[in-house]
């Protein structure tokens, strides 16, 4: 067995996420504290979680915000409520024609390499990986996976030209990172989540082995795992074949990072689009078991929270969160084309805008807020709203002069629904 020392930098590479973090978007900059708030209450349960405010370049550019901002709000927010552990702020899916825009500000990098997946393998490049990991050929047994993993030279190759143009890429970006940010050490993620099919364990375990070569020092790794993860509304798929894969990337990790003699605290990272009530508890005992890291990040669940304390708030709040929906129903195709593959709203599901605004904050909110079950509660208004935060961007200071205005009862729907909603349900609080 052979372990590798490619850390050239060590001190600036490596960076302490800890085993359990939480990434959260905070879309206006204004929510930070009501989400550390979430974490906090965990730590007085005995769960220490480490925030990471992420945020993609796609979301900035919808919202005119920059990365700046994250960092100021997250170190605002850090220091208001003496949060004395680490915390990142997280470069959300960056490439490189983006990364440079994030790289003083961020201290936590999501390298997005799904456009390079499937693009042929430079033969030189193939025919090393093929020899290298020509040792794991014929029956791959993967400890702790009871069945064994048939490994062709031919099933190797395959695997290899999907894979290694991707992976040398995140190489690329990885090393300009390290060369070029002055400003301390930094957490990596590889990310492959944004794609159609689903990485299966032999592929995860050969994807580790680039990435050992790459030399990445990844902390966290984001497969895509099988079925739908729709934006802020629960998991569409098999969850028992749900569990069988996360059950066996765990263990691939954990032989990897012996075999390859990667970072010991490697874990996945589980791209959720936020809310996946049904897979948390899965994820929350296969950790347990395993006794092993995660990383879930979330998107838009808190400017969901925002809208629904809105509409509570009554009044000229709820004039405007009306008028977003509105909004919303008339620029339908505009809103939700950059999502298309990450939603799946059913039109005929959802209330005209001339009925909301007969509706009440509470009707509103009921139908918004993510209660599994609820009578009220709409999945495909959740959705539709759940990318329509650009014209909230719209509103302009009016929106956030509303939510400074009603920022207690904004900040408490933020602090319930990801404490109650979803660091109770993983860790089992
Ligand atoms: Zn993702």
């Amino acid at each position: 067995m052979r372990t590798r020392k490619f850390f050239n930098h060590p001190q600036k590479t490596i960076m302490q996420l800890g085993k359990y973090s939480f990434g959260t978007g905070d879309r206006f900059s204004m929510q930070g504290e009501a989400q550390l708030r979430a974490m906090l209450k965990a730590a007085e349960h005995g769960v220490a979680i480490c925030p990471v405010w992420n945020k993609s370049n796609r979301e900035h550019k919808l919202i005119g915000s920059n990365p700046e901002s994250t960092r100021l709000a997250a170190d605002r927010a850090v220091q208001n409520l003496g949060w004395n552990n680490p915390y990142f702020v997280d470069a959300d899916h960056i490439n490189l024609s983006n990364v440079d825009f994030f790289m003083p500000h961020c201290n936590f990098f999501t390298i997005d390499v799904a456009d390079y997946i499937g693009q042929p393998a430079e033969a030189a490049q193939l025919n090393a990986f093929i020899e290298k990991n020509k040792r794991f050929a014929g029956k791959l047994h993967i400890p702790g996976i009871g069945e064994e993993f048939e490994v062709s030279e031919a099933r190797l190759e395959a695997i290899g030209q999907k894979f290694l143009t991707a992976i040398s890429h995140a190489g690329i970006i990885y090393r300009h990172i390290l060369h070029n940010k002055v400003n301390g050490p930094f957490v990596t993620e590889v990310s492959m989540d944004e794609v159609q099919d689903a990485q299966s364990p032999v592929e995860m375990f050969f994807i580790l082995s680039m990435i050992a070569d790459e030399g990445i020092p990844a902390n966290t790794i984001a497969p895509k795992f099988t079925g739908r993860f729709n934006k802020g509304v629960d998991y569409v798929g098999n969850l028992e074949q749900f569990e069988k894969e996360f059950e066996q990337d765990l263990q691939v990790i954990d032989y990897a990072v012996k075999v390859f003699g990667l970072p010991k605290g490697l874990k996945l990272s589980v791209h959720s689009g936020s809310d996946k009530f049904s897979l948390y508890p899965i994820i929350g005992r296969l950790i347990k078991k395993y006794d092993k890291g995660i990383h879930i990040k979330t998107a838009g669940t808190t400017w969901l929270e925002e809208v629904i304390g809105l509409a509570l708030a009554g009044g000229e709040a709820l004039e405007m969160v009306k008028r977003i929906y509105a909004g919303a129903i008339n620029r339908f195709d505009e809103l939700t084309a950059p999502y298309a593959s990450v939603i799946d709203i059913k039109k005929e599901n959802l209330p005209s805008p001339e009925a909301v605004n007969t509706w009440s904050g509470q009707q509103l909110a009921d139908a918004l807020r993510h209660i599994p079950g609820h009578p009220a509660y709409n999945p495909d208004m959740r959705q539709l709203l759940h990318v329509a935060f650009k014209l909230a961007a719209q509103e302009g200071a009016e929106y956030s002069r509303l939510l400074e205005k009603h920022k207690e009862l904004v900040g408490s729907q933020v602090t319930e629904n990801i404490f109650d909603r979803h660091i109770k349900r993983i860790f089992f609080i």
